[in-house]
């Protein structure tokens, strides 16, 4: 297991701890001598799991602080205090009592601010002198055994919960992959789209930089199907939707809205600019023949509509949606095999025949 683990703590309990936790596996180690010194190192390597002196300063602080951040709350936090140093001083039936009592408050305290273990060990020396030296060293050694067993144990847990937060996050990630993809194009689906559109209508207005919208639909794609098959459709999509990727720039993104049609974002990119990458795509998609199998090519063409982000615009993109939307609906009433950029009230048109 290539598990990493942070030791926060002061020399006696780093010596501990350290040689305990390297009996357990074989973890990538790090030491740090207070929870000051450890917000860095926590925030640059992510550690899986901390290990606390209980009883330093800023030890829930710091706890607090990493169960804030979404980023790093998934790390497993154990606070380990000394029973020895509570009972300190004491004699021992007050000691025993009140200590179990502190250790009760101190527990609920620290799992309260966010850790996720509270320990209580006495590894240096088990119970008080007097009591000691009565016991026998066999009964001594068999506690102290107990209770590195229990420290470790909770090492190991630790480190399940993290693993399966891990494996949580990657199967996260696979469906969501899955959920924003299109399976037949691999291009994004019109889920993804939906969730991409009012981000980046956001970041263009914080930037103040144009953005635009292209749709595109294939003409006449339903006599593909009915002539050929629908696997030839399915073919002819796939090999248009590819052509469609590698014919933008990288910070441009189609999807495929559904059925035949497509709707490319084009990013920091005004109106007549978006009427030419509109055309190229045209010409590109009409000029090229698309090799079906060994035996069939077939030429396709699409017709487009552009838009532009107005100010006055919803934050959705709806109405940008729509506006490209009508003028494709103009270019398939014009002739299809073209392209309509027309801003609405007296813009312009372009056309490719
Ligand atoms: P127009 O030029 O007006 O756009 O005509 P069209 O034939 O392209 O439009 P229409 O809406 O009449 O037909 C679209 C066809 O696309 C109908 C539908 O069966 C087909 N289609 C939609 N999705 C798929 C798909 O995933 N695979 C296949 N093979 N066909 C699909
Ligand atoms: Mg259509
Ligand atoms: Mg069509």
């Amino acid at each position: 297991m290539n598990a990493s683990i942070l030791v926060v703590g002061g020399n006696n309990f780093l010596a501990t701890f350290v040689q305990l936790i390297q009996q357990v596996a074989d973890f990538t180690l790090e030491v740090a001598s207070d929870p000051d010194e450890a917000m860095p190192l926590i925030q640059a390597q992510q550690p899986d799991l901390l290990v606390m002196q209980a009883g330093q300063p800023t030890t829930l602080e710091l706890c607090q602080q990493i169960k804030a951040q979404s980023r790093l709350s998934w790390i497993y936090c154990i606070i380990v205090a000394n029973w020895n140093e509570v009972a300190e001083g004491r004699p021992p039936v007050e000691s025993s009592l009140t200590s179990k009592l502190e250790f009760v408050e101190s527990r609920a305290n620290a799992l309260e601010t966010g850790a996720d273990a509270y320990v209580n060990l006495s590894l240096d020396r088990f119970f008080d002198q007097e009591l000691t030296e009565k016991l026998q060293a066999q009964w001594i050694n068999n506690a102290i055994a107990q209770q590195k067993r229990l420290f470790c144990a909770y090492i190991r847990a630790g480190l399940r919960r993290v693993q399966n937060h891990r494996e949580l996050m990657r199967t996260n990630d696979l469906l969501s992959a899955i959920a924003l993809s299109d399976p037949l194009t691999e291009l994004n689906n019109r889920r993804a789209f939906e969730w991409e559109l009012p981000r980046q209508i956001h970041n263009a207005r914080a930037r103040e930089m144009p953005i635009s919208l292209i749709m595109l639909d294939v003409d006449f794609f339903k006599s593909i199907n009915d002539n050929y098959g629908h696997l030839v459709g399915d073919r002819a999509l796939k090999l248009l939707s590819a052509r469609l990727r590698h014919n933008l720039r990288f910070y441009d993104t189609p999807f495929r809205y559904g059925g035949e049609e497509f709707v490319v974002i084009l990013s920091d990119t005004g109106f007549q600019e978006a009427g030419l990458i509109a055309q190229r795509l045209c010409r590109l998609i009409a000029n090229q023949p698309f090799n079906i199998s060994d035996t069939l090519d077939l030429t396709i063409t699409v017709s487009a509509g552009a838009a532009s982000l107005r100010d006055r615009d919803d934050a959705k993109g709806i109405d940008l949606l729509e506006r490209a939307d009508r003028n494709l609906l103009k270019a398939k009433s014009l002739g299809r095999n073209r392209v309509v950029c027309e801003e609405g009230g007296g813009g312009r048109m372009e056309e490719e025949g």
